[in-house]
């Protein structure tokens, strides 16, 4: 493996403030280069704003503020946004700054020295808001660009021009010898059948405005933007001053980006860097594109997605999580509330969080919060078994994260996560601890469901930072690399932390979440409400029957367990934590000699919702537990055929 790795976002534009789109792209990046962290490579990761052109000199004009100090506005918003999100990026360029300009001027006059520049005059339908130069052929009603709908103007002016045309044959002679160059394989099919339909020279200055470098010895032309812009890759990497560096990182292993702007970094900035002679990036990818509604998430369009309120409301990785489990990469993908959320309550706070839960729970309770010592002469096929799907796991996660297909190698460790909830439940722990015989079986089973534990949250770590240093810290463990992970090199002995939930549940309704989002309102778009009770019709009088009035006045609901305890010097008593769908509650229940608390964590209970608070051995207890209370049996609770969420009314 290289030593170094340096990977880029596109630099954004700063005509408007940052969305998911951008978040997106700037999230599977980061997580691209933590992994590459993780392996032991040198990672330079870049990102930044483009801040040139004659779009931005409008919107800062329009926003009534000196262009400068726009660009200095947007740009702070997209650095406060990527701090949000985690973004563990080594540097932020702004094509403003010096460093940028010497770069872009430097790289021109090795074009220009290489005969690949000529001044001539430029006419053709412009669209303002992509920048480009539309050809008539792809016009939309005769005046309208393809790409956004504008209405095209007709620009004539003196221009320096690319002779793009000479690179059609080295182009494709590229493609064809490194078919890695552009992922996935649909783009380099399409820039392909481009590249040989013929291209055109590009015209790569402007006299009509004089927000954009200026071109060296013509200070009359600044250059157009994707000259100035694609050149900032080169600049970071210390061209043209600082060859030490420039061998070292340059040329980049990724240039990662959305597919709108494949074309402009496989056809332009390659011939760009023949022209400049100097070597090309190793691999372009495309990401699809983020939909609402089946649309194309765009400011224009008003259904812009601001990723800030997912990160206050549900925390940061439940966010990296949704968008690289959700979005194959290469593929669109829609982004829906209704998904959202079931993915955070299924795969984060049922899958992940449970298991974190129940395993820290039962070395808390069983070995005082130290990890046991595994010990082999209890195993049985159960242990084998997990440690092969760990071991397994490990290899596919790595290898989806080098083909950077982060929701390959994250749907690879939730198929550990659930071998290890199923690993638990078979062996039953909470039966082991009661016999003195099983002791060793016992704490074997602590053992690897620990250190299994231990492997999903060191194969989580690029895309949850945050959760992974979380559940660290309850395992009493220090970060670990890629390098040399394995199965059972959890060191025993080890004290655990402060437990606490990872994710708890979630019950935000779809309509709120809707709020979060700039989304167009539609007629009717509100589920309906909950079917109304029925009118309450009087019983007959008499016996012991209540009227439907009386049976309404008690408030039944749905709760889930978040987490359970014994009940200090009590045989009979459980203390658990729930959720109630709007609140967490303590309850206590009479339910321990036919439950260990371990099995209750995350089991969905029926209760009294509306129960005046008792007191209990001290703990106040609100609200009751229902269970079926056979006659000289156990207790069993009330169950539900499928997962029906906290808070849901029983009647
Ligand atoms: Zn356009």
């Amino acid at each position: 493996m290289k030593k170094t790795f340096y990977i880029t976002t596109p630099i954004y534009y700063i005509n408007a403030e940052p969305h998911l789109g951008h978040a997106y792209t700037t999230m599977v990046a980061d997580a691209i280069a933590r992994s590459r962290r993780l392996l032991g490579q040198d990672v330079f990761f870049l990102t930044g704003t483009d801040e040139h052109g004659q779009k931005v000199a409008r919107a800062a004009k329009a926003a009534g503020l000196d262009t400068r100090e726009f660009a200095d506005g947007i740009a702070g918003k997209y650095k406060a946004l990527f701090a949000t999100l985690g973004i563990s990026n080594n540097d932020f360029i702004r094509t403003t700054e010096p460093r940028h300009i010497r770069a872009a001027q430097a790289i021109w006059r090795r074009v220009r020295d290489n005969g690949d520049l000529y001044k001539g005059t430029y006419e053709g339908w412009y669209c303002t808001v992509d920048e480009l130069f539309v050809p008539e052929s792809q016009l939309v009603d005769g005046r309208k660009c393809p790409t956004c709908g504008t209405e095209v103007e007709r620009l004539s002016e003196e221009s320096y021009f690319f002779r793009l045309s000479r690179y059609e044959d080295r182009l494709l002679e590229h493609y064809r010898t490194h078919p890695e160059f552009i992922a996935p394989e649909i783009r380099r099919n399409e820039m392909t059948a481009f590249v040989a339909a013929g291209l055109k020279d590009l015209s790569v200055s402007r006299t009509s405005f004089k927000w954009g470098i200026p071109v060296p010895d013509d200070p009359a032309h600044v250059m157009y933007v994707w000259f100035d812009a694609l050149t900032n890759y080169l600049t970071a990497a210390g061209f043209p001053d600082d060859e030490v560096r420039l061998s070292r990182y340059w040329p980049a292993d990724v240039h990662l980006m959305g597919k709108e702007i494949v074309r402009q970094h496989t056809v332009y900035w390659p011939a760009f860097l023949m022209a400049a002679g100097l070597p090309l990036p190793e691999r372009v990818i495309g990401h699809g594109w983020w939909l609402m509604h089946e649309a194309k998430m765009s400011k224009s369009l008003g259904n812009v997605v601001r990723p800030q309120g997912y990160v206050e409301r549900f925390g940061l990785d439940a966010l990296r999580y949704f968008v690289m489990r959700e979005m194959v990469l290469g593929q669109d993908a829609n982004f829906a509330d209704e998904a959202f959320l079931s993915r955070y309550n299924a795969d984060l706070a049922n899958d992940l969080g449970n298991v974190v839960s129940r395993v820290t729970t039962m070395i808390q309770r069983y070995c005082s919060g130290v990890v046991p010592a595994r010990q082999p002469a209890s195993e049985t096929g159960l242990d084998v078994e997990l440690e092969k799907t760990a071991a397994a796991t490990i290899g596919r996660t790595l290898a989806d994260a080098a083909r950077f297909d982060f929701s390959a190698a994250l749907r690879s460790t939730w198929e550990l996560i659930a071998a290890l909830n199923k690993y638990v439940v078979a062996r039953e722990p909470w039966a082991l601890a009661k016999a003195p015989e099983s002791r060793a079986l016992l704490e074997t089973t602590l053992y690897n469901a620990a250190d299994a534990l231990r492997i999903v949250t060191a194969l989580v770590d690029p895309v949850m930072p945050q959760s992974a240093a979380r559940i660290r810290a309850m395992l009493g463990i220090e970060p670990e690399t890629w390098v040399d992970l394995r199965p059972r090199t959890l060191p025993a002995s080890v004290r655990l932390g402060r437990i606490e939930p990872l994710f708890p549940r979630m019950e935000h309704t779809v309509d709120e979440l809707r709020a979060m989002s700039e989304s167009p309102k539609t007629e009717g778009a509100a589920p309906a409400p909950a079917a109304a009770a029925p009118a309450p019709t009087p019983a007959p009088a008499g016996g012991d029957k209540i009227s439907i009035d009386d049976f309404m006045k008690v408030d039944l609901r749905v709760a889930k367990v978040l987490s359970a305890e014994k009940v200090p010097n009590s045989r009979k008593l459980i203390k658990m934590t729930i959720d109630v769908g709007t609140e967490q509650r303590t309850l206590v229940a009479g339910i321990a000699e036919a439950y260990e608390p371990e099995q209750l964590i995350g089991r969905t209970i029926a209760m009294v919702f509306n129960l005046k608070p008792a007191k209990l051995m001290g703990i106040e207890s609100n609200g009751m537990v229902l269970a079926a209370s056979p006659e000289g049996g156990k207790p069993t609770l009330v169950s539900f055929d499928g997962e029906i969420p906290p808070g849901t009314r029983v009647r």
